[in-house]
């Protein structure tokens, strides 16, 4: 496989949990916690796991949104640290981010236009020959809308078309990678295969990497190559798309998989149902050892405490990574 363009070592941020007056640090909440990626060239790498798991630390962490506490980003082998002004702003141009919300993300007092074309005031070079007009045009009719719609607000432009406006502005410097953080999770089922297939052509179109972003299984499953699963700040398990749908070993995995929604109902009826017991213990506060034992069925007193180690574990034909001391493949969902 080629070299990553993206990688992230140990990477980890904890938020300070202030208190009182003298607003005192009393604590930190964990919300990513010493997590190893690789992103290669063109490829999507799915994230999922559960509200509060730190997807989204993890998304604003890579684009350098936020200084993790530890760790280390490398983006096409150069570090995103120590990197300052106007080299870190070269470097930041070729990542961008989608967010999820395509309702508060946009300012409503700026054109599509300017919503648009707003990097180009920092990034003046990337307009090309034609002017910034034009280029926003552009856009705006790669991502199927109406280049006349360019003085538009907005509030005049639908939900799935307000997040093709988020898409316009996350491509008009040509990046490399394209962070998506639960780019269609906001939208109406019938919407988002429109968005999510807007994305595919966009990544054959530019060569884009994906980092999607999401808690819908099975959103996820069709546009990813590679898929990590994340519990409280950790990735859990790491695979190919058929490794972790087909052949997951970590327990959590397994009860995630048990709760997409099948459209077959004939298949739905054979597939087993994990009930998970308890809520998400608090990620000020997480659990010793493997942070998924208290909820685990298989967990025993050594998952409470040694941390498992993300590393490849059997799966029945091969072996991918997945942090579990008791990894075993269990087929979840179904063939259909
Ligand atoms: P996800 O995207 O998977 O739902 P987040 O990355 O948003 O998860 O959040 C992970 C954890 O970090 C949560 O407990 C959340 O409350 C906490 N968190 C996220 N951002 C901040 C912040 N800026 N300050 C303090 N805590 C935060
Ligand atoms: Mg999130």
């Amino acid at each position: 496989m080629a070299e990553p363009i993206l990688s992230a070592r140990g990477l980890t941020k904890y938020y300070p949990i202030k208190d009182g007056v003298i607003r005192r640090t009393v604590g930190h909440v964990k919300a990513v916690d010493g997590v190893d990626l690789d992103l290669h060239p063109g490829e999507t790498l799915g994230i999922v796991g559960e509200s509060g798991c730190g997807k989204s630390t993890l998304g604003r962490l890579l684009m350098r949104l936020e200084d993790p506490t530890d760790g280390t980003i490398t983006f096409q082998g150069e570090s995103l640290h120590d990197k300052q002004g106007a080299a870190l702003r070269r470097l930041r141009r070729d990542i961008q981010i989608v967010f999820q919300d395509p309702y508060t993300s946009l300012n409503p007092r700026m054109t599509v236009g300017d919503i648009i074309g707003e990097a180009f005031e920092i990034h003046p070079d990337a307009v090309g020959k034609g002017g910034r007009r034009q280029r926003v045009q552009e856009l705006l009719e790669q991502v199927g809308l109406n280049p006349e719609h360019i003085n538009r607000y907005p509030h005049q432009f639908s939900g799935g078309q307000r997040q093709r406006i988020g898409i316009a502005r996350g491509i008009a410097l040509n990046p490399k990678v394209l962070i998506c953080d639960e780019p269609v999770s906001a939208l109406d089922v019938s919407v988002q295969a429109q968005v999510v297939n807007l994305l595919e052509r966009l990544q054959d179109e530019l060569g884009l990497a994906y980092v999607f972003i999401a808690h819908d299984l099975a959103v996820v499953r069709h546009i990813s190559d590679r898929v990590g699963v994340m519990y409280l700040g950790k990735m859990v398990e790491l695979g190919d798309e058929e490794q972790i749908y087909e052949r997951p070993t970590h327990p959590y995995t397994q009860a995630l998989l048990s709760a997409v929604p099948l459209p077959n109902p004939e298949l739905r009826g054979k597939r087993e149902q994990i009930m998970l017991s308890g809520d998400v213990p608090s990620p000020a506060n997480p659990p010793s050892g493997c942070r998924f034992h208290t909820r685990c069925w298989k967990a025993t007193e050594v998952c409470s405490q040694q941390l498992p180690v993300l590393e490849d574990r059997p799966d029945g034909v091969g072996a991918h990574p997945s942090a579990c001391h008791h990894a075993q493949v269990r087929r979840v969902v179904p063939v259909d």
